[in-house]
């Protein structure tokens, strides 16, 4: 419900500032990314007017339209979605950063087709840390490879990494792969100048993905509401 935006970005800095405080981390050290998928222009304006600045979307079309909506504003666009080859020259010339980068073909296309007058796109690489069969994502041991070939390509700024845990794992369970994350991206980290985005918690868990070192969460439904069925992807 729009009416309840403020109420609801007010809850989820408080839960950031409780898992903070729980380990010992400072709240500015954490950036809030609202998902915006499904949510109109309208509603978006809204949450930036409470203090929002990052937005991720996971459809392409939708998101173009919105961007363009919204332009007015200083939003920093995040696409979190799966990306198909078709989609990555529309993606390159309209978003800030892309998070699910998982394989080379990729990111070489967002490299050629992102333009040299724009910043470099910022491309966080997704693991599948649950190793899911069906899940996209690369697995954690291809990892340094894929890493080290983006790495080299002009146009893009490599800045970390992106999970998506096991949907139905229990908070444990969630921790275990949020911290098995968190080793890698320590792993990796000295390895690339600007790595440092570890992209993992929504509005379930993110308490625990701060306490476990994420440094971005992506929160959608505890901001905006229960979206549709539908597009609940
Ligand atoms: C939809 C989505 C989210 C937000 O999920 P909520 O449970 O609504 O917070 C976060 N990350 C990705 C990749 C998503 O697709």
């Amino acid at each position: 419900m729009p009416s309840d935006i403020a109420e609801n970005i007010a809850n989820v800095r408080a839960g950031i500032a409780r898992a903070c405080a729980r380990s010992g981390r400072d709240t500015s050290a954490i950036t809030l990314l609202a998902v915006s998928k499904t949510q109109s222009p309208d509603v978006i304006r809204l949450a930036a007017q409470t203090g929002i600045a990052t937005l991720g979307e996971n459809y392409c079309q939708e998101a173009l339209e919105k961007i363009a909506a919204l332009r007015d504003r200083p939003l920093i666009w995040h696409f979190i979605g799966p990306l198909q080859s078709n989609k990555t020259a529309a993606v390159a010339a309209a978003f800030d950063w892309v998070q699910s980068v998982d394989r080379l073909k990729i990111a070489q296309r967002l490299s050629t087709q992102r333009s040299p007058e724009l910043p470099p796109l910022n491309i966080c690489v997704q693991v599948n840390i649950d190793d899911e069969t069906s899940k996209s994502g690369i697995a954690p041991n291809e990892l340094p490879v894929l890493l080290d070939a983006i790495a080299a390509l002009p146009n893009l700024n490599l800045r970390g990494l992106m999970a998506i845990p096991l949907a139905d794992a229990g908070p444990e369970q969630r921790r275990s792969s949020f911290a098995r994350m968190h080793d890698l991206f320590e792993s990796q980290r000295a390895r690339f100048a600007q790595f440092d985005t570890l992209s993992m918690g929504m509005s379930d868990d993110f308490e625990i993905a701060i306490e476990e070192g994420a440094t971005l969460i992506r929160v959608g439904s505890a901001i905006f509401g229960a979206r549709p069925r539908k597009a609940d992807k």
